[in-house]
């Protein structure tokens, strides 16, 4: 046992200074954001456009107020410098594209370098803007207004990949299932298609009519309160009736 516990001790020696010195190209603190990356940022100089933008872009459009204390947001060169940093410190983020955890001291975003990184990281800081905002958010809505908010804003009302997968599924018989999204618990339980459905679902609420937005606003004025809130698919349809085909004639 001994011998074993001196084997510990000796990898937790080697591994604290390894953590000290992962190494990074570069790190800037940009507002909130702590950026730390294993390439030149000027690489990627759009995107630290945008996630300077994208606060107060999901402040103007949800009506939140987002308080970040500290997002760090981890850029890693390749999956396998990606992969070999979480296995050390979140495992289960390896099965992952790219990941947002919520630390107690900070929020945290990984991603890796590849033609989707800005779209990655713009989805997983939505997460953890929307958290420094809202002390709960249900799974299908964190989803969706991340996959909302993930396109370069000039592309997030109109440029979706979603809208032209909806527009096909509706011609087959599509109809949104709010109440179904809405009993989802986990991330496991999300399919692909959810992610779709989430997304046009918010994407009904914010550019569809008034009536949806102040249905989300008092949504969030609810959980804000602390109490329970009432779904938000209760809130839409008292004030949308034939909530289901109000979504499919705006997305179609
Ligand atoms: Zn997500």
């Amino acid at each position: 046992m001994r011998s074993l516990f001196a084997i510990f001790c000796g990898l937790a020696l080697i591994l604290a200074p390894l953590r000290a010195v992962w190494g990074w190209t570069e790190e800037r603190q940009l507002g909130s954001y702590l950026i730390r990356s294993e390439f030149a940022l000027r690489d990627v100089q759009g995107l630290v456009d945008d996630l300077g933008d994208l606060q107060s872009d999901i402040e103007r459009q949800l009506g939140l107020k987002c308080e970040p204390g500290e997002i760090q947001i981890h850029l890693f060169k390749s999956k396998w410098s990606y992969n070999s940093y979480l296995s050390k410190r979140v495992p289960e983020g390896t099965k992952r594209q790219a990941l947002f955890v919520q630390g107690t001291d900070a929020g945290r975003v990984y991603a890796y370098r590849h033609s989707g990184l800005d779209t990655d990281v713009r989805h997983e800081t939505t997460h953890a803007l929307l958290h420094t905002a809202l002390p709960y958010v249900p799974i299908w809505l964190d989803e969706g207004l991340a996959e909302y908010f993930e396109p370069s804003p000039g592309l997030r009302e109109k440029g979706n990949a979603h809208r032209g997968e909806l527009q096909w599924a509706i011609k087959l018989g599509w109809r949104p299932s709010l109440e179904k999204l809405e009993g989802k618990r986990t991330q496991a339980e999300m399919g692909k298609n959810d992610y779709r459905d989430a997304w046009g679902v918010m994407h009904f609420v914010l550019h569809g009519p008034p009536e949806a937005r102040e249905a989300l606003a008092k949504y969030f004025e609810e959980v804000q309160s602390g109490k329970a809130p009432m779904p938000l698919s209760q809130h839409l349809r008292r004030r949308i009736p034939n909530f289901e085909q109000a979504v499919i004639d705006h997305l179609k």
